[in-house]
């Protein structure tokens, strides 16, 4: 059976202590948390950053000391967000990431609500975002809210170059998103369906719908992500101790069901990353 990759979803930049005390909020904090996770068998840490106070930043000196301690203690890899921290940072604050050379990087595939937000990925910002990618040698992780998101990804691929030489496509399922599609496994599959040949694909569920989402992951030969930016319970009523204990879970249930959970060397041979040592963590 093939591995499963596990991600986790170290921070985010909208979850709060007051949501769950046990959220890393600090740059140390989010570092020791994903290299928790790694022991426990996460191989990709999707990374957000906060300065000392626990504020969200997009400040590139962060990324890059929250990175170079995600490496001195592991060889997961580093999946980092060019999101917009819920409206907090520009267009170009949020390129700011690829500086610190993550292997991966986010690509939020089109525009949607979000709450009471609306999540802008202009067509413009989206060229502009998918050029910053390539130039920076990391591989897309391309995330889609919405079926229209895939189609639009594969329709742009030539444009874009994605996704890069000797690549291998790789999707990010978000679903549950308050003003975006459910977490359902009608919805995550008919997603499936569009992929390009060659894609791999992961799944995050947000809240109720992680458990959920990646149950069916594993079942059909898809890749799972989990953590605190996602989800901040362990079940209902439980909060999540931390991302290490989400990710526990989800090796147990792969156990069950016959797929072994994927190293980082795994990872990057999945995702074709493995070819390429100027973006390997070394
Ligand atoms: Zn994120």
């Amino acid at each position: 059976m093939k591995p499963v990759i596990l991600s986790v979803g170290v921070s985010g930049s909208i979850t709060t202590r007051e949501q769950n005390p046990n959220l890393p909020v600090t740059p140390a904090e989010i570092a020791d948390s994903a290299l928790r996770a790694w022991e426990a068998g996460a191989s990709i840490a999707h990374i957000h950053v906060r300065e000392d106070d626990g504020t969200p930043t997009a400040r590139a000196e962060v990324y890059a000391t929250v990175i170079e301690r995600i490496r001195a203690g592991s060889d997961m890899l580093i999946s980092g967000t060019t999101g917009s921290g819920s409206g907090l940072f520009s267009e170009d604050e949020r390129l700011n990431v690829l500086s610190a050379r993550p292997e991966i990087a986010s690509f939020d595939a089109g525009s949607v609500n979000m709450g009471r937000r609306v999540f802008n990925n202009n067509p413009d910002f989206l060229d502009r975002l998918a050029a910053a990618i390539i130039q920076a040698g990391a591989l897309p992780e391309i995330e889609c809210f919405e079926i229209g998101f895939v189609a639009n990804t594969v329709r742009r691929a030539k444009d874009w170059q994605f996704p890069g030489d000797g690549r291998t496509w790789w999707f990010q399922f978000v679903l549950g998103v308050s003003g975006a599609s459910p977490g359902t496994a009608n919805t995550l599959l008919a997603m499936r369906n569009e992929l390009p040949p060659r894609a791999e694909w992961s799944v995050l569920g947000v809240g109720a719908a992680q458990l959920r989402m990646a149950h069916v992951a594993l079942v059909e030969g898809g890749h799972v992500r989990v953590g605190l930016e996602d989800n901040v319970w362990y079940r209902r009523g439980e909060l999540a101790q931390s991302n290490a204990q989400l990710v526990e879970r989800i090796v147990r249930m792969a156990a069950e069901l016959d797929r072994p959970v994927a190293t980082p060397q795994d990872t990057r041979e999945l995702l074709g990353l493995d070819q390429d040592p100027d973006t390997s963590a070394g």
